[in-house]
Formats: C-alpha cells, structure tokens, sequence
C-alpha cells in the first residue's frame, strides 16, 4: 500500500509533560511501516472546559505511514497506555499524561465508530491549528474545501482578543 502523510495531534497536561511529547515523537518515528516527516513547536495553552487543570503543552508530527488509519489509532492508544493512561479512569475534558489523536490522514475522509477524520474538532482548536499551520498552512483539510491558514484564520475572526501563543506560561 502507498504511504500517506498523516498529522497527529500531541497533548500532555499531567506529569512530566516534556518527556511525555518527546516520547511520543519516537514513538511515532518507531510505528510499522512509518517515519517521521515534521514536528512542530510545542505550545503551552490553557487547558479547555470547566475542569480546573494545570497548562497544556501541545504540538503536532506528521508522519509518512502504510498504516491503516484504524491500526494506527490502536498504535496511538498503545502510545497513550505507555505513559499511564488509563480511559477507565479519568474524567472528560481532565487531565491527562498523553492525548494523540489522527488529525488528517492523507485526503481521506473516514466516519467509523470511535474515528473520525479529520478530527471532528479541528476548526475549534487553536492548539491544534496553530502547531498544524506552521508545519502545513496550504494543506488543503479533506472534505472541508479550506487550508489549514484559512480555518485557523476563521477560528481567530470568532475570537478575537484571544492569545492562543503560549497562553499561561507566564
Ligand atoms: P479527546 O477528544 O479529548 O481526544 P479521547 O482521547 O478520550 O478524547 O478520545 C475519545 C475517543 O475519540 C477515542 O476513544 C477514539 O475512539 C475517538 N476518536 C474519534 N476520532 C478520532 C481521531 N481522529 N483521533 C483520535 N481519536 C478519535
Ligand atoms: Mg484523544
């Protein structure tokens, strides 16, 4: 099978946050028939919902893959369960050691039970989109007609006044 070029979003807001993303970047640049293209910066944001947590540092890795888009989402848990996660026990929107999730996966649209690509909430995250737009701006979103510039232009005109940079690393 071709390879495809899949973004994956990195978030860790619980522990030892910096070993926990670069752990996850060898993880990924280590997975079947896969290899790292591209990391992003890492930004810190302020965690989103009405649990009160500590800052997120997030980023996002492209990687060229054979995968399938489900087997790789079983590797991202794998990934997750290697730095104690446990979905059993923690709350929606809470904290957790390490969050990866299938942004894009080539120009694929897929809608199965538990996956959904591109992310069903792409467009609304900032922490997503701008780590994404510094990696691949043009890159069109599948099944949206816009870039990834163009969403996180949108997201910013809805929210203006909002400092989506390192928010809360003071
Ligand atoms: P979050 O939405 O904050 O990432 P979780 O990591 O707990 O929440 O994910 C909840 C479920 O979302 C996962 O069990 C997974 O099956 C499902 N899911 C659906 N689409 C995706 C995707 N594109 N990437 C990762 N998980 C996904
Ligand atoms: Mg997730």
């Amino acid at each position: 099978m071709d390879r495809v070029t899949a973004y994956i979003g990195i978030g860790t807001n619980l522990g030892d946050r910096r070993s926990h993303v670069n752990h996850a970047v060898e993880q990924l640049d280590a997975l079947p028939d896969s290899c790292l293209a591209a990391v992003a910066a890492v930004i810190e944001t302020e965690p989103v919902g009405p649990i009160t947590q500590r800052a997120y540092l997030n980023t996002i890795a492209a990687i060229e893959t054979g995968l399938s888009p489900a087997v790789l989402l079983g590797c991202l848990h794998a990934i997750e369960r290697q730095r104690g996660r446990d979905r059993r026990r923690e709350q929606r929107w809470g904290p957790r050691t390490l969050d990866l999730d299938i942004l894009i996966f080539g120009d694929r649209v897929v809608q199965e039970p538990g996956l959904t690509i591109p992310h069903r909430r792409l467009a609304e995250r900032a922490f997503v989109l701008v780590p994404l737009a510094e990696v691949a701006p043009e890159l069109l979103v599948p099944g949206t007609g816009h870039t990834v510039r163009s969403m996180l232009e949108a997201l910013m005109d809805r929210s203006t006044g909002m400092d989506t940079n390192a928010e809360g690393s003071a």
